[in-house]
């Protein structure tokens, strides 16, 4: 069957990127998810913990493969003998980024295509960082992130209350 990868930094994993997982995991095998150390500067969670996260949030899930991403996308599509990589694209504002990454990709390594999916009308406006702000400033993020992530955020904040 086709291989596919799906990066992305998962700062943290959200119920937009579990609904993507979900999607690409009944089309590709093996499905392979790559966590990313990302380069904006207010990471919340560590490369290990947001690893963690992801293994945790997708059991049961079927056949699912979590490791770390070092280096380059194109080389590790590569060495992994992957077919596809997946992206989500909320909204048309994903999509100058995500085609400039898919091109620069080709280029790189035009062994696999770039493949995106749509995650459900309700999760189009959710992204990490948001997630990030509004827990920093009190807000009730339970309902936007799987229970782990809610569990770990949580612990967070009783740990800077200690
Ligand atoms: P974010 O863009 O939320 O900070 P990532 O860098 O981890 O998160 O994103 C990895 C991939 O997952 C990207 O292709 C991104 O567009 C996609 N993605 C993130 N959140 C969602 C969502 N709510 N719905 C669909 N795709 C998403």
């Amino acid at each position: 069957m086709t291989s596919a990868l799906y990066p992305g930094t998962f700062d943290p994993i959200t119920n937009g990127h579990l609904d993507i997982i979900e999607r690409a995991a009944k089309l590709f095998d093996p499905f392979v998810v790559a966590v990313a150390p990302g380069t904006h500067k207010d990471a919340r969670f560590s490369l290990p913990v947001r690893k963690r996260l992801v293994v945790e949030s997708t059991r049961g899930i079927a056949d699912i493969e979590v490791i770390i991403l070092e280096g380059l996308l194109a080389e590790r599509c590569k060495e992994l003998a992957i077919d596809v990589v997946i992206r989500g694209l909320r909204a048309v504002s994903d999509f100058e980024y995500e085609m400039m990454m898919a091109l620069m990709n080709r280029k790189l390594y035009p062994g696999f295509e770039t493949l995106f999916l749509m995650p459900s009308a309700r999760y189009v406006y959710l992204h990490s960082s948001t997630v990030r702000e509004v827990f920093a400033l009190g807000g009730d993020v339970s309902d936007l992130v799987p229970e782990p992530v809610s569990k770990a955020l949580r612990d967070t904040r009783r740990d800077a209350g200690k």
